[in-house]
């Protein structure tokens, strides 16, 4: 998955020991290192690698990992907490460390055991970056297309977003193949005259995540480096399951808005206004997780599913904006300098708006702000 709060499907409220552990890390290296520096990071001052780095030493780069394969295999609860932390700190870093996440994911559950023994200890231990280009399947026309050949697939066409470029050793891409099934392969990530990537794309929002396009002409892939075949209805299965899920970034994103609106209602203590929103605002956050975790949970086959999921969606979508617009309220003019956390995050809710975004998510968005009937 190119946008996962939860990538594997272990789906426990319960945490296990070792797992409570290493949130207290993820939670320390967020407070002391990530959201301190997410402003440097978010306009380049400061390499996100290095955030990378930090959580890889703590062995939170594996967490979709099997054990066998150096990972921690964690539950969902894990994974959705740890979501909410790095994304209450610093979206871009959560960001770029999803597209590797679902990358040791999908090779965890690969039928090519080659790929695993060749890559996996080395992708948890955050040697081994593997990014994603495969979002483009969702849109009507086909963007990158395979042509099966003797001994493997050549691939051509375009893969719009391709996050994490200069950090990556690999990238796993979704292609078209003449029968409409999708096929997914990895490709070491390799400038090439078969393989090339743009310069970063100017971001409003995780500008740091250094996403790229990338252009395959004539690109040849070996049978060996195969990972999955799919199709559009197994991904808008996918994307339907998993729309509960995807709560947990907007958030994430909502609760550091929440932690800034508090550290302003103790400055600002003559506002009482301002811890009034505040504790308003920590009830809403919890209101909203506890719904989506009820969609998430419940059966997908049941027709109350989809609608109740996709509000529950939509409404974290429009929190983390409304969350980020009240803690600029509450900033007042040092709000808008890009030194400030409050505008920063107004842009990364804006980018939960559209990430991994589906024509189903679009309209249950538009119709939630615009105030329309949800169908
Ligand atoms: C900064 C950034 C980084 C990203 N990084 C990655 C990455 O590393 N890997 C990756 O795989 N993806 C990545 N993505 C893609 C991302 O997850 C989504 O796929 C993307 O944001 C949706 O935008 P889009 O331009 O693809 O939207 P669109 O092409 O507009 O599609 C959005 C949805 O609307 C539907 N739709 C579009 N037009 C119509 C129409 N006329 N009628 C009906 N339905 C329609 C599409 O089918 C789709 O479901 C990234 C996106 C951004 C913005």
């Amino acid at each position: 998955m190119e946008n996962a709060a939860e990538l594997s499907t272990v789906n426990t409220n319960a945490l296990m020991p070792h797992e409570a552990e290493l949130l207290e890390k993820a939670r320390l290296i967020a407070s002391e290192s990530l959201e301190p520096n997410a402003q440097k990071v978010d306009t380049g001052i400061v390499s996100m690698k290095r955030n990378l780095d930090a959580l890889a030493q703590e062995g939170l780069v594996g967490v979709t990992t099997p054990t066998e394969w150096g990972g921690i295999g964690a539950s969902g609860s894990f994974q959705r907490a740890y979501t909410e932390i790095l994304t209450s700190a610093c979206g871009s870093t959560w960001f770029t460390l999803t597209q590797h996440l679902g990358s040791c994911g999908q090779i965890a559950g690969s039928m090519n055991s080659s790929l695993r023994e060749r890559f996996l200890k080395e992708m948890a231990a955050g040697r081994h970056y593997v990014g994603v280009g495969f979002g483009h399947l969702r849109r009507p026309e086909p963007m990158l297309r395979a042509q099966p050949v003797h001994d493997g697939w050549v691939l051509n066409g375009v893969a719009p977003w391709v996050t994490g470029w200069p950090w990556l050793s690999g990238v796993i891409y979704g292609a078209t193949l003449p029968d409409n099934r999708y096929l997914f392969v990895y490709v070491p990530a390799e400038e090439s005259q078969s393989q090339i990537s743009s310069p970063p794309l100017p971001l409003c929002a995780m500008n740091a995540s250094a996403t790229t396009e990338v252009r395959l002409v004539d690109h040849f892939v070996p049978e060996s480096d195969f990972v999955r075949y799919s199709s559009h209805e197994e991904m808008a299965r996918g994307d339907e399951g998993s729309i509960g899920a995807g709560v947990h970034p907007p958030l994430g994103c909502a609760t550091g808005s929440l932690k800034l609106l508090q550290t302003l209602a103790e400055k600002r203590s003559n506002l009482t206004v301002i811890r009034e929103a505040a504790n308003a605002l920590e009830k809403e956050i919890d209101a909203c997780r506890i719904e989506a975790r009820h969609w998430a949970e419940s059966p997908k086959d049941i027709p109350e599913y989809k609608p109740n999921a996709l509000r529950a969606r939509v409404w974290a979508i429009e929190l983390a904006v409304r969350a980020a617009h009240m803690s600029i309220a509450a900033a007042s003019g040092a709000a808008n300098s890009l030194d400030h956390p409050a505008q920063r995050r107004m842009r990364e809710a804006m980018f939960y708006t559209l990430t991994a975004q589906t024509s189903d998510i679009m309209t249950a968005t538009l119709q939630r702000i615009s105030h329309l009937e949800l169908s």
